[in-house]
């Protein structure tokens, strides 16, 4: 152990920072070639609404100034929308922040905090900082299984992550299975139930978060600017609780986590609802696409509902990896998620996803022949 590492909060000591798909700016300086797509991020690959660039343009003048801490004027816009109180919405520097804002709240180290197998990473990430013990729970058919997760809930339990629906595995829960599950935890667990993919979902077993909040005062349903609405990079996200959570969250909250132009990009951009709703019809289009492309190279997925999905395709998923890199296609291995044989692809422009299939396609090949 070197003279830092003993230094180290425990919590801290083990952790693995958080692998973010690879840039294609990184990929074009390491092969030297050019053309490259990224379909490793889940991000929107239709860009921003037309009416961010326009709302942002119009507040570069004020960027002297702090931005609003309370974010007032996004609230209010999502408060209309979601029919929530303004105190019942916590903003975060994506919804990343917001996820460890509640770790933060509510986790003392060495109590427990209950994920699923599979789940997306930041969950376990953020529990482990606070050096809280991680409980993973088996998956069922990929997704969550719920009665083991209320089963594996303890006294010294404090909060249990859901991801619905959940990355990398694109599987959902339906209504009746998280209202059950709602139903029978004890009240001092909290629960997230992390909606990063809601605009997406279109099956109607999915359940609305939101619809759920009055009955459970102890859920917490984390949203994102991120995915549909394609604002990544300017990192907003957001949760939606009781007032009193709500409070205990933005007792931890750092006073300006979310930035100016990110404040008014997330307005404009709720505001610009035609966009969404092409976005997703344009989603699931492309979804159909790639599975189509899967089964004519007889490879089996996992069905999603978001804008990603994962793919099986075998034991030399790394060098499947590795090959539709060098054709210059970015994609995502998930080995990390316990997944060794998958391979995650998000959902790009109908011209990409032919390309990722392509290359796909190649990378079997050349798996044959060598
Ligand atoms: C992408 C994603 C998020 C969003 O993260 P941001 O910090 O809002 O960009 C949250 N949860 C899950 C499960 C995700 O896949």
């Amino acid at each position: 152990m070197s003279a830092i590492d003993q230094l180290l909060a425990s919590g801290v000591r083990g952790l693995q920072p958080y692998q973010p798909g690879k840039p294609a700016e990184a990929l074009e300086r390491e092969l030297g070639i050019t053309n490259i797509i990224k379909l490793a991020s889940n991000e929107n690959p239709h860009g921003p609404s037309p009416v961010v660039a326009a709302a942002i343009t119009d507040v570069l003048s004020g960027l002297s100034r702090y931005p609003d801490g309370s974010g007032y004027s996004l609230k209010q816009a999502l408060s209309e929308r979601l029919g929530v109180g303004k105190s019942q919405i916590t903003l975060g520097n994506g919804s990343n922040d917001v996820l460890d804002l509640v770790t933060r709240a509510f986790v003392d180290p060495g109590q427990q905090v209950v994920v699923a197998e599979h789940a997306f990473a930041v969950y376990s990430l953020s529990a482990k900082s606070v050096n809280a013990q991680l409980i993973v729970v088996p998956a069922r058919d990929f997704g969550h299984d719920l009665d083991a997760m209320a089963a594996a809930v303890t006294p010294s339990t404090r909060v249990v992550f859901v991801a619905n629906p959940n990355n990398p595995t694109g599987t959902y829960q339906d209504s009746a299975s998280v209202e059950e599950f709602l139903e029978v935890l004890p009240t001092t667990v909290v629960t997230v139930v992390d909606e990063a993919y809601f605009e997406y979902v279109k099956d109607r077993n999915y359940p609305d978060g939101v619809e759920l909040l009055p009955r459970f005062p102890n859920l917490i349903v984390v949203r994102t600017f991120s995915k549909a609405y394609g604002l990544a990079g300017l990192r907003v996200g957001y949760a939606m609780a009781s007032d009193q959570i709500t409070e205990a969250l933005n007792r931890v909250r750092h006073p300006f986590n979310v930035n100016s132009l990110a404040l008014v990009a997330a307005e404009a951009a709720l505001n610009d609802e035609s966009f969404v709703v092409e976005c997703v019809y344009e989603n699931q289009r492309g979804l159909k696409q790639l599975e189509s492309g899967f089964a004519e190279l007889d490879l089996e997925w996992i069905p999603s509902v978001a804008n990603f999905i994962c793919v099986r395709v075998g034991a030399n998923a790394t060098k499947i990896f590795d090959s539709m890199l060098r054709q210059g296609v970015i994609v995502r291995p998930v080995a990390n998620y316990g997944l060794t044989e998958h391979l995650r692809i998000s959902v790009g422009l109908d011209q990409e996803n032919r390309r990722a299939l392509h290359a796909l396609k190649i990378a079997l090949r050349e798996r044959v022949s060598t």
